[in-house]
């Protein structure tokens, strides 16, 4: 009997134990997949690079600098992580004097230049190997005219820093990316765009720009002064000059209605066409498609707000709340398909409970159900749900533009190669762009735009398959007259690139008028621009470099391998020679 009893108590003792460590083990789990990474700040992308080359450490003596070097041939890396670069050192200027002297001290060492913002490009389109890296992001002082009502911001202020300063003023911007943390400057460079579906992309807000170019001259420009200057540096990726401060012209801050529902994809365009398009009171607007396999980009939820009457002060802005729940529910779609279920469900049915609403008395009285939040509360949208502290994957971002008929069958098509290619899909966005005038244009009329956030491995074999998928996609869209955006990875050819920008040679011919030295330099011009000779010069200069060949672990080199172009017959005098490129060249001729 005795023994009976004991055995049974071993036994519940043994099942409460089992309970306890099962337990223990899913908060573990929930606590890997809903915390933020260790490190304060951004991810530590030297972490997660197993497997991918290390840029090697070189000195190069130089005379001292007239500014501030810091992280002297340190490396830099972006936000793919996938990209660590060794540069020169890193200059953070807070005056327009420094950025002067620095360019000035880059051209009398031969030392190329890149402009940075928050790195949020994800192809090195921001940094270059030995360059030195201008981080813009201290030069962030901003004034308002308010008779004009337009906004006179310098370019390495985040757009976080624009709201917190527009907000108590009753002003917001027109058009900003849909997070918050990325600069003017570098939003200018790629021609951003975000939810405001009537104004589009952040082009059609600027009214001029100071921008300095590589021998110091400050040129101011416009749609009527020096226009050519002006419309090839929107979009222009840092390659003409350093762009000091935009004019944005605003909008009112105002409440707005809040409203989401769930919806076929195969509705959206007439939904679109018949109730939002060309209606003023929806203000913003954005959909996320199904990341369920089983309703892959065919199930839908469609994001409105609609301007409200509000005739109280408006509420200040707060951070946004409920991130680790968010950040839960998006890496659960990394744990399989049960997962990636589970995670579409939650985005349904489960976040709406969370939503944050800024809702005064009177209005809830009055409107029990709505919804009310700002303007600029509903662009005050971080990146923390979108950091995590998973050591072995990375999650990358690509978009597609394709014209407005067309959404539905490249959608097909864009379903086909993610389902192919076992691609993981955390989200899926469409977006709304219009024509511009600028040189470099993705959106060549009036189109929608698809945004994807893909994990990956951080591993050769990763940057492999997200090569694959994105090649397929790439030439997915173009089959449907489209295009696709270019501060992400560098996984398509030159032949994709010409097919979606034509006027890509007269964008590197712009880039040789104003830039004659190749002073500005960034990896997306060295792999593209292979028709310039200098460009081939300069990577001329780094395989003979008396250093070790710097690495660089972009998917490109996994993917086609070491690049075999025709190398051009160099001179010792050539125009952007670094000091080190005579050596190079005497040991070579
Ligand atoms: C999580 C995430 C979300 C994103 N969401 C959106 C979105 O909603 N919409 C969208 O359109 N894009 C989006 N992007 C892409 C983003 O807009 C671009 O990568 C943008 O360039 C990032 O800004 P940045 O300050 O990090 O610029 P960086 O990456 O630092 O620089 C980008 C380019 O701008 C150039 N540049 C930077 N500052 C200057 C300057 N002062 N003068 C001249 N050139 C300069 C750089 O040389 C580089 O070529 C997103 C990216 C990420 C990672």
């Amino acid at each position: 009997m005795g023994r009976l009893r004991r055995l049974r108590m071993r036994r519940s003792t043994l099942g409460l134990l089992a309970v306890y460590m099962f337990g223990i083990a899913v908060v573990r789990q929930v606590e890997i997949y809903a915390g933020a990474p260790e490190v304060d700040g951004d991810k530590d992308c030297s972490l997660r690079a197993d497997g991918l080359p290390v840029p090697e450490s070189h000195v190069v003596p130089m005379r001292d600098a007239p500014v501030l070097v810091e992280d002297r041939n340190g490396t830099v890396n972006d936000a793919s992580c996938l990209d660590r670069t060794r540069v020169f050192g890193v200059v953070r200027p807070r005056q327009e004097e420094e950025i002067r002297e620095s360019l000035q001290f880059a051209s009398e060492e031969g030392i190329q230049v890149s402009v940075a913002g928050r790195r949020h490009s994800m192809g090195g389109q921001a940094f270059f190997r030995d360059a030195l890296v201008l981080d813009m992001q201290g030069y962030n002082r901003m004034s308002l005219d308010e008779e004009s009502g337009i906004l006179r911001v310098q370019s390495g202020a985040t757009w976080r820093e624009v709201l917190n300063y527009l907000h108590p003023l009753g002003y917001s911007v027109e058009a900003m990316q849909a997070i918050d943390i990325l600069t003017v400057g570098g939003s200018v460079a790629v021609n951003a765009h975000g939810i405001d579906h009537r104004s589009g992309s952040i082009a059609s807000s600027i009214r001029s720009m100071r921008i300095m170019l590589a021998d110091g001259s400050v040129h101011e420009v416009s749609p009527t002064v020096e226009p050519e200057l002006f419309h090839a540096a929107i979009g222009g990726y840092g390659l003409l000059g350093v762009i000091l401060e935009v004019e944005l012209s605003l909008t009112n801050n105002e409440m707005y209605r809040f409203d989401r529902r769930i919806i076929d994809t195969a509705d959206f365009p007439a939904i679109f066409a018949n109730e939002i398009d060309g209606r003023d009171d929806y203000r913003l607007m954005y959909v996320h498609l199904s990341t369920d396999p089983t309703t892959l980009l065919q199930e839908a939820i469609l994001y409105t707000y609609e301007a409200a009457d509000f005739d109280e002060a408006l509420p200040p802005l707060r951070e946004t709340g409920y991130v680790r729940g968010g950040r839960f529910m998006l890496n659960l779609a990394k744990t399989g398909t049960s997962g990636e279920r589970l995670k579409w469900f939650g985005q349904k049915h489960i976040l709406p409970l969370f939503r944050q609403c800024s809702l005064s008395r009177n209005e809830a009285l009055r409107e029990p159900e709505a919804c009310l939040v700002s303007r600029n509360q509903a662009l005050y949208e971080g990146l923390d749900v979108l950091k995590n502290k998973l050591p072995d994957d990375i999650d990358i971002l690509q978009e597609y533009f394709v014209p407005r008929p067309q959404i539905l069958p490249f959608l097909d098509s864009m379903r086909q190669v993610l389902q192919d290619n076992s691609a993981l899909l955390l989200n899926a966005s469409v977006r709304v762009v219009h024509r511009e005038e600028i040189l470099l244009n993705y959106a060549k009329e009036d189109m929608f735009s698809v945004v994807l956030y893909l994990n990956q491995e951080v591993s050769p074999a990763g940057n492999e398959k997200m090569a694959r998928v994105t090649g397929q996609l790439i030439d997915a869209a173009a089959d449907h007259g489209g295009t696709f955006y270019l501060p992400y990875q560098l996984h398509y050819s030159r032949v994709q690139l010409e097919r979606a920008y034509p006027e890509i040679d007269s964008f590197f011919a712009l880039k040789r008028k104003y830039d004659p030295t190749l002073t500005f330099m960034n990896h997306w011009y060295d792999r593209y621009s292979e028709d310039s000779e200098t460009s081939a010069e300069t990577k001329y200069v780094q395989r003979n470099a008396p250093h070790p060949e710097p690495q660089v672990a972009t998917v490109a080199m996994w993917a086609e391998g070491p690049e075999s172009l025709p190398w051009p017959q160099l001179t010792s005098s050539g125009p952007r020679a670094p000091p080190w490129f005579r050596g190079g060249l005497e040991k070579g001729t």
